[in-house]
């Protein structure tokens, strides 16, 4: 039996998957993961952008980043990848995903119950006093391009940063959902940002099934998954998702 057909059954037979997604996922949507020599982490060094520490001794010079990344992240559409997952949760076979991005393109593609570990840049919140914001919130505002919050503090878009704890509701979600899972299909993700990467392992301990898509191997490779597939993302999920629902 070949690795697609394999899968699929696996796939109808188990039923509840959940998908668990990194910066692979958008390559192909044009957004660089960090092991892209091009694009912008080529022209803001993570070192320099990437820590709660930069973001609080120079505000303006990270809320810069943020707005490049925005603006990016603007012209960019979901891909082939993303529209697989909506098309196994559309036949019932997908719960959810879980995702290290913050492009927001899972959502834009049609999931409804998106798990965002490493945060969203549509919400803001105030470093001091908490409160939360939408990032289009026409009421904010600026102090040399730094949204500022009713408190006088400034705030800060709610993606995690190297040094900040994960969204505690969204990781909880994201582990209970894996625990309950049938199967997995992990793509795009080096695996390597930890705590996320602690979910596949969870997932595994549970007996849940492992299906990883990634363009070259990786811890989880001859660790944990079940099926390596080695390619694609754009090209591979939708041959898979065409094999499960064949029915
Ligand atoms: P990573 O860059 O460490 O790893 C990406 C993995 O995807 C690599 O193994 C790579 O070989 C693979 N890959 C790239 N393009 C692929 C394709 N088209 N098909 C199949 N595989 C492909 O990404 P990570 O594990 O998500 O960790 C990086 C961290 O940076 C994450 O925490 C994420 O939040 C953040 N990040 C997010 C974005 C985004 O939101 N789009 C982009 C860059 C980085
Ligand atoms: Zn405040």
């Amino acid at each position: 039996m070949n690795s697609y057909k394999e899968a699929a059954r696996e796939i109808r037979t188990r039923k509840h998957g959940v998908g668990f997604t990194g910066a692979g996922i958008s390559t192909e949507s044009g957004i660089p993961d960090f092991r892209s020599s091009d694009g912008i982490w080529s022209r803001y060094d993570i070192q320099e952008y990437g820590y709660l520490k930069n973001f609080i001794q120079n505000p303006e010079k990270v809320w810069n980043f943020i707005h490049a990344l925005e603006n990016d992240f603007s012209f960019v559409s979901p891909n082939a990848g993303h529209y697989s997952f909506y098309e196994l949760e559309k036949a019932g076979f997908l719960k959810c995903v879980i995702t290290q991005n913050i492009d927001g393109l899972h959502q834009r593609a049609g999931n409804s119950r998106v798990y965002e570990l490493h945060g969203s840049m549509n919400e803001l919140h105030c470093l001091k006093c908490a409160k939360k914001f939408p990032r289009n919130s026409s009421s904010l505002k600026l102090k040399n391009s730094v949204p500022i919050c009713e408190c006088g503090s400034i705030l800060k878009p709610s993606i995690v940063f190297f040094g900040e704890p994960l969204p505690a509701e969204a990781f909880d979600m994201a582990v209970k959902e894996s625990l309950s899972a049938g199967y997995m299909i992990i793509a795009g993700t080096s695996a390597a940002v930890y705590p996320a990467a602690q979910i596949p392992y969870i997932a595994k301990k549970n007996g849940v099934f492992i299906i990883e898509i990634n363009a070259e191997r990786t811890p989880l490779t001859s660790s944990i998954s079940d099926i390596f597939f080695e390619g694609k993302i754009g090209i591979v999920l939708p041959e898979l998702v065409k094999e499960v629902l064949k029915s």
